[in-house]
């Protein structure tokens, strides 16, 4: 049996992760990988009913469950911790210590791609310090004011943090074909910081030798970028330059609707769209499930990675051919790519699309 832990989250995210819903029964049903999907309430919908967006119990959950799948988070749009509101990812993505934050885009041959270019590319961003003032102190925030006309924030780069990001994107890198890795800093000007970043990316290129290594400036980053994307395989780089280029990288690829990605550790995992909460569609049926469904394929292919069991890894690629099938046709796909489909209908049409694979059957799972 695989635990997982649905958290449906703000705006928008009830929609999206009834619809991720979904697909994943429709892929227990054809690969029999014996999923236990238990929901719990996070975000406002939690500090109505219990007065926390983050309850104790439901980190419990989080802790015991094999992976976990989080609807986007309002968590601007929450009141001080004082009054219960603290951010449910943030405190996910660092107690379970999730540091690598796995971000696919690449462009598809029936979404021409807004700036015309084809690219295929992962960007590994750091998940547990930088400037993110919300997990970046063992206690308090990274972020104050002495006085009220002076702001301060703290940025935390440890060797730690870099040597296991570094480890990470390289040892996807060895899995694609380009087996390329781009480290992505701003030493020039960040000399301590970003200069202990490039010691660990550097030291990881020494281990992997079949790799192609090099480094770009991150304000430099943004023009590649947009000029030859193709030029990228696997970017590995800190929490907010990661942040600011996926989402870059997820809008050139065509939409934010289509950014998956996934926070791993060495002994959990959460699936989490790219995008926030959009509140301006939350409630229309309207929002693109493709970037949470595809966040599920990729916890799906991590839980892969731990067991001998092929189940879960053929799963995530199926579910991968399925939703690729339905983002090429208009009738199949959401308003944001053009497309005349509703949220719950695409998920169906991703279920159905998925269901049209030979059945597996898996004894372990029953
Ligand atoms: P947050 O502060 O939570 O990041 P935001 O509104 O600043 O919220 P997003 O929620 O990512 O940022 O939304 C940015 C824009 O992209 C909005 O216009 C939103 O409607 C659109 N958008 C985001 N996700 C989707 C989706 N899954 N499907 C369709 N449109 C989306």
């Amino acid at each position: 049996m695989t635990r997982l832990l649905l958290l449906p989250g703000d705006g928008i995210g009830p929609e999206i992760v009834a619809a991720t819903r979904i697909v994943l029964e429709a892929a227990d049903l054809r690969f029999s990988l014996g999923l236990q999907m238990d929901e719990a309430e996070v975000g406002l919908a939690a500090l109505s009913a219990a007065g926390t967006t983050f309850p104790e119990d439901v980190q419990q959950s989080a802790e015991r469950a094999d992976g976990i799948v989080l609807g986007p988070v309002s968590h601007n749009d929450y009141p001080p911790a004082s009054e219960g509101g603290v951010n449910p990812s943030g405190l996910l993505r660092t107690r379970l210590d999730l540091y690598a934050n796995v971000r696919p885009a690449r462009t598809r041959p029936a979404l021409p791609p807004p700036a015309g270019r084809a690219f295929d590319i992962v960007i590994f961003r750091e998940n547990t310090e930088g400037f993110y003032a919300d997990r970046n102190m063992a206690a308090g925030p990274g972020e104050f004011m002495p006085d009220s006309d002076m702001a301060l924030a703290v940025r935390k780069i440890t060797r730690r943090a870099c040597a296991r990001i570094a480890e990470a994107a390289f040892a996807a890198a060895m899995a694609r074909p380009a087996k390329r890795v781009t480290a992505v800093h701003k030493a020039n000007v960040l000399r301590l910081s970003d200069g202990l970043f490039l010691e660990e990316t550097r030291r990881a290129a020494s281990r992997y030798r079949d790799i192609h290594y090099d480094e770009v400036l991150v304000d430099a980053m943004t023009a590649h970028l947009v000029r030859a994307p193709g030029q990228f395989d696997v970017i590995v780089t800190t929490n907010m330059y990661g942040d600011i280029l996926s989402d870059l990288a997820a809008e050139l690829s065509g939409s934010l609707g289509l950014a998956a990605s996934l926070n791993a550790g060495d002994s959990h995992a959460m699936a989490q769209a790219q995008h926030g909460s959009a509140p301006d569609i939350a409630g229309q049926n309207s929002a693109n499930p493709a970037a949470l469904i595809g966040s599920a394929a990729l916890l799906l292919d991590w839980l892969g990675t731990r067991t001998e069991d092929p189940a879960p890894a053929e799963a995530a690629k199926a579910i991968t051919g399925a939703l690729e099938v339905c983002l090429a046709d208009p009738a199949r796909r959401t308003a944001d790519l053009g497309g005349a489909a509703a949220t719950s209908e695409m998920a169906e049409h991703v279920a159905v699309e998925l269901g049209k694979g030979p059945a597996q059957r898996n004894e372990s799972n029953g």
